[in-house]
């Protein structure tokens, strides 16, 4: 999971946001199972006035793992904090609380969450404090050398996404012997789970 840098929030979401927020709470307060369908404005739903936008945060790679590119048409925009739990309902469309996401991720994590859960785009991120890449596996754990409270941050993490499991091994491996054929760094962003082939920032694995 790379550190990110969110980009401004849409016109439409600063004017809308709170009122779109508003209605999915009192729709659920209502209603616990109503059903989640973006709103629209101007012709287009929420998700698609956000997700140009969202996209470029990561450099149209899936905000928690990294891969790229991601299958065409429905991304799925993951909701950080679930849109489910009557704690979260109010931050439904909440700028903040959306992000760039594929599919897997998403569907490995579904509605649960943990205050400790960690965000790439949180102050002070950053991969390498939280994360171990092991390049002979294609493995992810949590850092051994981070503080007891960053590993367990860092599990939770990999748990939640799934980050560690055997396909996204796999997948990292072939990137790795793809880009050790290239190491061209203006190439990288073709690249999925980027970390894996620079270990340090611009630094070339060796
Ligand atoms: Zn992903």
């Amino acid at each position: 999971m790379k550190a990110q840098t969110r980009p401004q929030e849409p016109e439409i979401f600063a004017k809308y946001s709170a009122q779109w927020n508003q209605q999915w709470t009192r729709l659920r307060e209502s209603n616990p199972s109503a059903s989640f369908d973006w709103y629209s404005i101007d012709g287009k739903t929420a998700r698609e006035w956000a997700l140009p936008e969202l996209e470029t945060m990561n450099q149209g790679h899936c905000s928690f793992c990294d891969n790229f590119p991601l299958d065409e048409g429905d991304h799925p925009i993951e909701h950080f904090r679930p849109k489910t739990d009557p704690d979260f309902y109010h931050l439904a469309y909440e700028w903040k609380n959306l992000y760039y996401c594929c599919t897997t991720c998403n569907g490995s994590k579904r509605e649960q969450f943990d205050e400790r859960l960690l965000a790439p785009d949180e102050p002070d991120y950053d991969e390498y404090r939280y994360f171990l890449f092991d390049f002979e596996s294609g493995g992810i754990t949590p850092n051994p050398r981070a503080d007891p409270l960053d590993q367990e941050r860092a599990q939770i993490t990999i748990d939640m996404y799934k980050l560690d499991s055997r396909s996204k091994r796999r997948i990292r491996l072939t990137e790795i012997e793809k880009w050790d054929n290239d190491r061209d760094l203006a190439n990288i962003d073709s690249y999925a789970f980027r970390s894996f082939l620079i270990p340090e920032l611009g630094e070339v694995r060796t």
